[in-house]
Formats: C-alpha cells, sequence, structure tokens
C-alpha cells in the first residue's frame, strides 16, 4: 500500500513574511492529520526555504524545494546545490518541472544529473514528467513519458528509484484550469509503473509513488486519488491559500483504495 503525498510548489509566488504565515496557517489547519495518512510536502521559493524550516520543524509538515543544481558547489552563479538545500532543512526537491524545461533549457540528461546528485546527497526527488498539449493531440503522449521516465532514471538502480517521487504533469493541464480526467490521469500513471516495472522489476514499479500535477482542486481531489495508481498530487496554484491546500490534504486522507 503506497502512502499518498501531496506536494505544494509555490513557484516564484510569496516573500518571507508571506511564507512564514502561510506555513503556519498551514500548520494550524492540518496538525490533526495522523501522518500515517498522508505526507504533507510544500515547496516555498529559495530565499523562505530557512524560515519555513523553522516553522515547519517538529511538525507533520516536510520541507521541500523546487530546483537544485548537481554540483556541489563551485563557480556556478545563481544555482543552489543539494548540501545547501540539506543545510536549510529541505527534505524533498522538484526536479524538471515542465516550466524549467520551457523557460530553463531543463532536458532529460540535466534531469538526470540533478537526479543523481539529490539522492546522493539523501534528498527526495520529485521527478516531473508530462507531454504538452501539442504532443497529445499528435500521440505522442507515451512516447514523450517514455523519454523522460527513462532519460530522467539512466543508470540508477532500482533501490533508487524505489527513493524517487515521479509527478506525472500533463503541460496542457498546468495553471490552466484544465484537470486531466481520471481516466487520462490513470491511464499514464499506470504507463509509466509498467514501465518502471519493465526497466527494473515488480517490486520497485509497486513501490514507486506517482504524482498528478495539473489544476488538482479541491473538488477534484478525491476522485483523481482515488485511482488505483495515482499517489498523490503536485498542487500549483491551489497551494497558496491554506484552505484549498489543507482541503485537498485532507480529501486525500479520506480516500479510501
Ligand atoms: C504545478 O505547478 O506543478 C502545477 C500542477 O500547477 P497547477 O496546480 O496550478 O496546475
Amino acid at each position: 500500500m503506497r502512502k499518498l503525498i501531496i506536494a505544494g510548489n509555490w513557484k516564484m509566488y510569496k516573500t518571507i513574511g508571506e511564507t512564514i504565515e502561510l506555513a503556519n496557517a498551514l500548520k494550524r489547519q492540518l496538525y490533526d492529520l495522523g501522518s500515517e495518512t498522508v505526507d504533507i510536502v510544500i515547496c516555498p521559493p529559495f530565499t523562505s526555504l530557512s524560515e519555513a524550516a523553522e516553522v515547519v520543524i517538529e511538525s507533520n509538515i516536510a520541507l521541500g524545494a523546487q530546483d537544485m543544481y548537481w554540483q556541489e558547489e563551485g563557480a556556478f552563479t545563481g544555482e543552489v546545490s543539494a548540501p545547501m538545500l540539506k543545510d536549510a532543512g529541505v527534505k524533498y526537491v522538484i526536479i524538471g518541472h515542465s516550466e524549467r524545461r520551457q523557460f530553463f533549457s531543463e532536458t532529460n540528461d540535466s534531469v538526470n544529473k540533478k537526479v543523481k546528485a539529490a539522492l546522493n546527497y539523501g534528498l527526495i526527488p520529485i521527478m516531473c514528467v508530462g507531454e504538452s498539449l501539442k504532443d497529445r493531440e499528435a500521440g505522442l503522449t507515451f512516447k514523450v513519458l517514455e523519454d523522460h521516465v527513462t532519460g530522467g532514471l539512466k543508470d540508477l538502480g532500482p533501490e533508487q528509484v524505489e527513493k524517487i517521487i515521479i509527478a506525472y504533469e500533463p503541460v496542457w493541464a498546468i495553471g490552466t484550469g484544465k484537470t486531466a480526467t481520471p481516466a487520462q490521469a490513470q491511464e499514464a500513471h499506470k504507463f509509466i509503473r509498467d514501465l518502471v516495472i519493465k526497466l527494473y522489476n515488480k517490486q520497485t514499479g509497486e513501490l514507486l509513488r506517482i504524482q498528478y500535477g495539473g489544476s488538482v482542486k479541491p473538488e477534484n481531489t478525491k476522485e483523481l486519488m482515488g485511482q488505483p495508481d495515482v499517489d498523490g498530487a503536485l498542487v500549483g496554484g491551489a497551494s497558496l491559500k491554506a484552505d484549498s491546500f489543507s482541503s485537498i490534504v485532507k480529501s486525500s486522507s479520506e480516500v479510501k483504495k
């Protein structure tokens, strides 16, 4: 039985003060949710990570970052490394989000280097994969998913893949208000799990947690999370307000599989 994991990707929103306010509100609203039902993660921008860590320390909310560089340190102006994230109290790191692929030239190769570096330093990568609308309309959804999954996991062993989280995020559903239907999400998640079983083995595929991301809201959470191969959500817009994110987390915790 895979535990659901709900992560909020705050993107380039929230100052330090706003981060403290939102993290405190989430802590208040979610304090009584048993950690056995669902993992809760918030991913504020780099500038607010340390302050967010102070708020969520010893709570049922874990901290994630939105990206990292694969080198440990050096002359890489503007970058942040895995040990720096660990030092700030981070446990998870989003890698290869479609916005990074689209606007910052992220490739399967850079995603793979970042995933390996994150694992080497004890961070849990949330590796994003997903097709564009053009890909879907051209019938290329599974081909793109196969490229993203095989490219991102290149040279990793099964015991490493078991630690990773994959987020299936159809690009056409991100920030657009268009959600994949539960059947579309299930189909893509099953494809990814079967691919991992083919590339590794049954146990690795069955342990792998696959989140869905793309306009997840309180109203569509239960149906999406109820799909057999959907193991959580990566939430953008709806994670920026305490009420909507808490409601998504609470609805997920009530889902029976
Ligand atoms: C995301 O940024 O990962 C995302 C899924 O955004 P939204 O929920 O706003 O579509």
